[in-house]
């Protein structure tokens, strides 16, 4: 199968066609600097595999005919499950990351529905050009378990087992990733920072808050799954109690709940506040604003990560992100202030069975996935 093809030469290669379009044989082995007969070999194998294909072009006169390579948008695809609270949906996207499918969801009355559910959508999603599948889902996924161990989706049921989707992809490799790790590999497949770069990529949603650290690209994965659990990283403040037991934690700060415990009067739920925000000064959400300052100023106090990724599916939360940016700013040290980059994602449109297959293809492209 493909994915016992791929090594990191071959990823090199893929990444070097995935950023120029089309190149040719030749041109690939200048740009990896590999041995001629190395890249042949390659090229060949993935032509087999169907993840590169040959562009017929016109052949020049008294020229040679020249066939450039390109990602193959047809033949393969790879399938995104994302397992979320109260929903499933799933969708095919081409190995160039655009979709192929209309995405299909389902919602999801109780927990021990999510899996089964999955299973159900999976199923109608899988053909015989399915490369590999990802499956998403917020909170710890023990990748050698297969199990979701504490999760927002299943606060009172996990661990909840995905071998069943495992299962059922057969021979194919089953990425399975935490959703703010699928949501850093949306970006790093637009933004590809630079070699020996850190990144703290932080996904914010109302109520819910994760981060992915990514070194040199490749997610840390830490001793389960999801590394870089921040959104229950907490502050010694009274906040509606969190479903991990206890209060203060920053994915509580960061949610209509706590705005509405601090401004018993509130009425506007945080995503219209964030949408307000450069217009009116707002006690509730400046409040907000300055408590998860703290909590992410010591993460990159911690890391010293050089780029700082504010991500939302929020619409209209570019003040927002200004307004949290400079706060973070003012409590970073002075020295690394100087070298950090500080950058907003406002993304409105991935869905998450989007980032789900994103996260299969980061496997495909990158290392470390
Ligand atoms: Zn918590």
């Amino acid at each position: 199968m493909l994915m016992e093809t791929i090594n990191p030469r071959r990823r090199r290669e893929l990444r070097a066609v995935l950023r120029a379009g089309r190149m040719s044989r030749s041109q690939l082995v200048a740009a990896t600097q590999l041995r001629k007969n190395t890249v042949l070999t390659d090229v060949a194998a993935l032509l087999a595999e169907g993840v590169l294909r040959e562009v017929a072009q016109a052949v020049p006169s008294g020229g040679r005919p020249r066939t450039p390579l390109e990602i193959d948008p047809i033949a393969r695809h790879v399938v995104g499950v994302s397992i979320e609270p109260g929903c499933v949906q799933a969708r095919r996207m081409n190995l160039l990351g655009e979709p192929t499918s209309p995405p299909a969801a389902a919602k999801v009355r109780s927990p021990k529905h999510l899996v089964p559910t999955a299973e159900r959508l999976l199923r109608d999603q899988l053909d015989d050009r399915t490369l590999m599948v990802g499956v998403t889902a917020p909170g710890f996924i023990d990748r050698s378990s297969h199990e979701l161990r504490f999760s927002a989706a299943a606060p009172r049921r996990t661990p909840l087992s995905l071998a069943p989707l495992v299962a059922l992809a057969g021979d194919r490799p089953v990425v399975l990733e935490n959703d703010v790790h699928a949501r850093a590999a949306c970006w790093l497949a637009v933004h590809r920072p630079p070699q020996r770069h850190d990144t703290l990529f932080v996904g914010l949603e109302d109520g819910r808050l994760g981060a992915t650290l990514l070194i040199d690209g490749r997610p840390n994965l830490g001793s389960v799954g999801g590394a870089n659990e921040l959104g229950h990283n907490r502050l010694p403040i009274d906040t509606p109690r969190c479903y991990c037991g206890h209060q203060g934690c920053l994915e509580r700060i960061f949610s209509t709940p706590y705005l509405r415990h601090i401004k018993p009067a509130a009425t506007r739920d945080l995503a219209d506040r964030i949408r307000r925000c450069d217009r009116a000064a707002d006690a509730g959400l400046r409040r907000i604003i300055e408590l998860l300052a703290h909590g992410l100023a010591n993460a990159v106090n911690l890391l010293r990560v050089e780029t700082l990724v504010l991500a939302t599916r929020l619409p209209d939360s570019q003040p927002f992100l200004d307004k949290l940016a400079d706060a973070v700013r003012s409590h970073v040290l002075a020295e690394l202030n100087r070298r950090l980059q500080i950058q907003s994602h406002i993304d409105t449109q991935t869905q998450p069975p989007d980032a789900a297959a994103q996260a299969a293809l980061a496997r495909l492209f990158y290392d470390g996935w």
